[in-house]
């Protein structure tokens, strides 16, 4: 399992929809995988806030903007240049 298929998993793995077969490899993964195991705990946090406060408290939206911005840090995206530099340029 990659990255992709694994945080398309996660969601339903935090909302409890995925079948058993899908929560076990996701567990294997996020083993093995930093960046994912640190997005599926900010997934519950946010989960729980919203489950806590309500579906639109600020409160958790300000906590999913938190939790954006650091998984910003952790996965750079398209903007990973500077970690993989690329010989080209
Ligand atoms: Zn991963």
């Amino acid at each position: 399992m990659n990255c992709r298929d694994a945080l398309r998993l996660l969601f339903d793995v935090v909302d409890n929809e995925a079948s058993e077969s899908e929560i076990k490899k996701v567990r294997e993964h996020i083993q093995s995988c930093e960046k994912c195991a640190a997005r599926y705990e900010m997934e519950q946090k946010f989960k729980k806030c919203i489950e806590k406060k309500g579906k639109f408290s600020p409160e958790c939206e300000k906590l999913r903007d938190k939790i954006t911005q650091q998984l910003d840090d952790i996965d750079p995206g398209s903007g990973g240049a500077d970690l993989f530099p690329s010989p080209l340029n």
